[in-house]
């Protein structure tokens, strides 16, 4: 089976200028470790652009594209934060402990732990992947433990623990069923059965082509009834097989 890139590997560090570093300062002898108060919108959105870029627009769990149909992306505290007085408040602000994921990922992970051991009260941030028992977004190389199969069918590669754990708490086996729906919907929002077409042949390269065909053949046969399931999978491959032409060089 095919797999999908995971777009980046880790996130390419960013460092936050003196001014910024003071700004949260102030922040947080005012307000405290409150994440959610409006004093600290101008540093979310910082975060936000720069992560953006950095994880090339993609959720840093599931890698599936950040779009507003999967939900608000969220910015997820990889230590969980917890309450204003809890230990690790602290690191709310750590660019480091930064990341941006999707609804289903942010949801699902909650405030599992993704430590190896707990952090020694007044310790600063660890900075080394072995501090943690998953796939850490700023320090371990993703493609190292995790596999994307076509259609967002997701492996622990060469049973990595880390990788396993980030499937497990993210539930990322969820995923493939979430997005075989999601494909659907997408497909019967089109006008006619040849827009359709052209909506489930840009959804190639995530899904494969033969079981785009056997996921959609008959959904659109039914839904359309202007042709056999045989006849739009054929009018499927055929529409690839033109866009392929057109992308060639
Ligand atoms: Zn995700």
């Amino acid at each position: 089976m095919a797999e999908i890139p995971a777009h980046f590997e880790r996130i390419e560090r960013f460092w936050l200028a003196p001014p910024h570093k003071a700004r949260i300062a102030g922040g947080v002898t005012a307000y405290g470790y409150q994440w959610n108060h409006s004093n600290f919108d101008w540093f979310k959105t910082l975060v936000n652009d720069r992560l953006r870029k950095r994880q090339k627009n993609r959720c840093c769990y599931c890698r599936r594209p950040l779009v507003f149909d999967k939900g608000h992306v969220e910015i997820d505290h990889i230590v969980h934060k917890g309450s204003t007085n809890s230990p690790y408040a602290r690191f709310a602000f750590e660019a480091q402990n930064l990341a941006l994921s999707c609804k289903d990922c942010n949801n699902n992970k909650g405030k599992k732990t993704v430590l190896a051991r707990a952090i020694r009260a007044g310790s600063n941030y660890p900075k080394q992947a072995k501090a943690f028992s998953w796939v850490h977004p700023h320090f371990h190389r993703y493609s190292d433990h995790i596999t994307i199969h076509q259609g967002w069918v997701y492996e622990s590669k060469n049973k990595s623990p880390e990788g396993l754990e980030v499937i497990r708490k993210c539930m990322l086996d969820k995923l493939a069923g979430k997005e075989l729906a999601n494909r659907r919907v997408i497909v019967d929002g089109a006008a006619d059965l040849k827009a359709a077409v052209i909506r489930a042949v840009a959804m190639v390269e995530d899904v494969g082509l033969e079981r785009l065909c056997r996921e959609l053949g008959g959904h659109l046969s039914r839904k359309w009834r202007s042709a056999s399931s045989a006849e739009v999978k054929q009018v499927i491959r055929d529409t690839h097989a033109a866009v392929q032409m057109i992308r060639m060089p």
